[in-house]
């Protein structure tokens, strides 16, 4: 799949040097405009109103793909639409016939108010990174193999909550619930172990009818594009109602997603062979493309990076994901998104989550002020970022998911 060679073209718009958002890039977005919810892409620090472009005549759209008030649409449309609308939109923003009639759908990135860009189909969150696997065996149940005998012959995974997938910026409200308390008691009350994780997520677009399967070939035809996620958690609850079917209420409260959706065919200079597989998964696991992806998460608790979890290093990739998902014939609906599970490196400051970093709270992170944390504090502000190599700039930014930890009123 090409970026185009459109994308070797210069654009019109102002694009500072380093900047995240080249036209490599040209990630989707919804945001509040007084004309209701519009369709945006990102370019330097300007966002584009495709929306407006569209009604405007300056950006063809004949299908309505960008009309808003979501991304639904264009996810529904299919990849060789996919391609079409984005070699539109390169083609609108390299045309400088056009630069200045679309003037005035230009906005600057720090005035827009994002909206959650797609209404969620199935929310499913994997496990598939194998060092915060074993990290969390270790932690949870020491003194046994840290890895589950199933862990490398499938994708572990749970089905997590759609309706509580907020965009970034919306605030975590404490969750209470049951956690442990004496010897095998519980009581309810605030989580005391509130927790983050470092994801990546895939959003899918083209749907797929039940009863069939999806194999790991079609990846590209069903996955739109990527974003970041925090899964939220709560880890007293967790460990709590875990056994035997999983997280629960744990997790549910809140998962977080970036505002940006960032389309695959800008991670093709990203695409790496993922770790060697052994044992040698089952065929329908089986890979045709390498979907490693050579991506660098940073983690940042109120401004401070604390991690920066690799992606590279994941087990199970996004095409294995996919194929598990759908091996029962279960169906795939316009607007899934599945997250990879925490990302965590092998050193200690590429750990994805506070139980990894503080390993259960036993050594708590000192922050730059002084203070520390074992787990998050009322007030705190996490903010997970991305970068990966780009076909025109240094580095594909991903944008940024942020929240902010509230007391529960
Ligand atoms: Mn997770």
């Amino acid at each position: 799949m090409s970026t185009g060679s459109a994308s070797r073209e210069r654009t019109w718009v102002d694009v500072p040097a380093g900047s995240p958002f080249g036209l490599d890039n040209l990630p989707y977005g919804v945001v509040r405009t007084s004309a209701g919810h519009h369709v945006v892409t990102a370019i330097g620090d300007q966002v584009v109103d495709l929306s407006a472009a569209s009604a405007f005549g300056v950006l063809p759209d004949p299908d309505g793909l960008l009309a808003g008030p979501s991304l639904n649409p264009l996810l529904a449309a299919g990849r060789p639409q996919w391609t079409q609308v984005r070699r539109e939109i390169v083609g609108l923003l390299t045309d400088q016939a056009r630069a200045a009639s679309t003037q005035r759908c230009l906005l600057d990135a720090r005035d827009v108010v994002h909206v959650l860009p797609w209404e969620l189909g199935d929310y499913v969150d994997f496990y598939s990174c194998e060092q915060h696997a074993t990290n969390l065996g270790r932690i949870l149940r020491p003194n046994t193999e840290p890895l589950n005998s199933n862990w490398k012959q499938l994708p572990v995974g749970y089905h997590g909550r759609a309706g509580t997938v907020v965009v970034s910026g919306t605030h975590v409200v404490r969750p209470s619930g049951l956690r442990p308390s004496g010897d095998d008691g519980a009581e309810y009350g605030l989580t005391r172990r509130l927790d983050i994780e470092a994801e990546i997520g895939f959003v899918v677009g083209t749907p797929s009818p039940l009863g069939r399967r999806v194999p790991t070939s079609a990846f590209r035809a069903h996955v739109f594009g990527v974003v970041l996620v925090n899964d939220w958690s709560a880890r007293d609850i967790q460990a709590f109602e875990y056994v035997p079917l999983g997280p629960f209420l744990g997790k549910s409260f809140a998962t977080s997603v970036s505002p940006w959706i960032v389309p695959l065919e800008a991670l093709e200079h990203a695409r790496i062979a993922p770790p060697q597989q052994d044992p040698q998964p089952a065929g329908y696991l089986r890979s045709v493309e390498d979907w490693g992806l050579d991506i660098t998460l940073q983690v940042r608790i109120n401004g401070e990076i604390v991690s920066r979890p690799p992606f590279a290093g994941m087990y199970w990739t996004p095409d294995q994901q996919l194929a598990h998902m759908t091996a029962n014939g279960a169906g795939l609906r316009t607007g899934d998104l599945f997250a990879s599970g925490t990302v965590s490196g092998e050193r200690q400051d590429q750990r994805g989550s506070l139980i990894e970093l503080t390993w259960n709270g036993e050594s708590p992170l000192r922050l730059a002020d002084g203070t520390e944390r074992a787990f998050l504090t009322d007030g705190d502000t996490v903010s997970i970022t991305a970068t990966t190599r780009g076909d025109l700039q240094p580095h594909i930014g991903f944008g940024e998911v942020a929240g902010t930890v509230v007391p529960a009123r």
